[in-house]
């Protein structure tokens, strides 16, 4: 049978290039310790980058919550010692985006932005998971300046300072109370009247003092020369636009892990992260998923990077057994 995915990779296209053990997909924190893992094994895995070397984390300004490092460090920083540890031990990197792959047999096909077919016998997806954008002006410019995607990761830089959360669902009510950790007020931001998020996380938001809500109100702007200074808003029943000052814009409209390249071939849920077990065992034997692209609760470094290790270590696993 040949399989046509969306138009790009045919196995009549196939190269006959040279079949790895293990293929990561992803340059996160999960895609370098898988990278690590498989390497340490000597299977000579290749990491194929992706556009955004070392994911979300390498936006990220500074890491604090990351073990082993007291005084924290740089989110790009962090990638490129993963990289550069995964590298010592023979990871293979490819600064190249997979565009298409080929699932129904092994080995797998991978197919590249820069015109490569690769085979892999083993495929660990660690592509991460983007967050949605408001697209608003303001926004690209002043991100990292203000606007931030992650309390976690950058809410102690708002200490004592005013905070907007845009968004309603659980991640800015969560997001939005961790922040009330080191703002002195959080004000969500939300474009109806009615919160999506569980009445859990509603009641607890309603009771914290800190806590204010806008409704029916959507960012036009984010205003702000070198750092974010207010944000324009407009209510959309009154159509009345007004500016709300503010040190941080904190944008929780939802993530979309990026898995579309796979879908249709193993199992992804209905909010697109991809399934696994306990073991990072998707529904095709011999693929494994890890991080974000899998974890829709934690999002974290260092989840992240656990989900990679022990991905590697079930494609290992995975490759003795059928070596046998
Ligand atoms: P979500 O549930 O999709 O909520 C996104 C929120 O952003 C919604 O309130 C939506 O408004 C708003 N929004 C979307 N696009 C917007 C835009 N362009 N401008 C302004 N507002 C916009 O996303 P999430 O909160 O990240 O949660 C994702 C999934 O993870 C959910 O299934 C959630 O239950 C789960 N989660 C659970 C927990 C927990 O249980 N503790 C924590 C975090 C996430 P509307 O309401 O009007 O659509």
């Amino acid at each position: 049978m040949e399989l046509n995915l969306g138009g790009s990779l045919s196995r009549k296209q196939e190269q006959n290039n040279s079949v790895y053990k293990v293929v990561i997909i992803g340059s996160g924190p999960a895609g370098w310790s898988a990278a690590l893992y498989a390497a340490r094994a000597e299977t000579n895995p290749l990491v194929l980058t992706g556009l955004e070397l070392g994911g979300q984390a390498a936006l990220t300004h500074t890491i604090e919550n990351y073990p082993g490092f007291p005084d924290g460090v740089g989110g790009a920083q962090l990638g490129e010692l993963f990289q550069k540890q995964a590298e010592r031990f023979g990871a293979q990197v490819e600064f190249d985006r997979a565009s298409a792959v080929d699932l129904s047999k092994r080995p797998f096909v991978i197919q590249t932005d820069g015109g490569k077919q690769i085979q892999a016998q083993t495929l660990i997806i660690a592509t991460g998971a983007s967050p949605n954008h408001l697209q608003v002006p303001g926004e690209v410019e002043l991100t990292g300046r203000g606007v931030s995607y992650c309390a976690t990761c950058d809410g102690w830089f708002f200490k004592d300072k005013r905070v907007v959360v845009v968004g309603g669902g659980d991640s800015a009510l969560e997001e939005g109370l961790f922040l009330t950790r080191y703002a002195t007020s959080v004000t969500v931001i939300h474009r109806r009247n009615q919160l999506r998020a569980g009445a859990i996380l509603q009641s607890r938001a309603f009771a914290n003092e800190k806590m204010h809500f806008i409704w029916d109100t959507v960012v036009t702007e984010i205003v702000g020369k070198d750092a974010v200074e207010a944000v324009r808003l407009k209510n959309l029943k009154s159509g009345e636009e007004s500016l709300f000052p503010t040190e941080g814009v904190f944008i929780f409209i939802g993530h979309t892990p990026n898995t579309q390249i796979f879908q249709g071939q193993l199992e992804i849920d209905e909010n697109g992260y991809i399934v696994v077990d306990k073991r990072m065992r998707t529904s095709v034997p011999g693929v494994f998923a890890a991080g974000e692209a899998a974890d829709s609760l934690y999002r974290q470094v260092v989840t992240s990077a656990g989900m990679g290790a022990a991905a590697a270590m079930q494609a290992i696993k995975f490759l003795e057994e059928h070596e046998a």
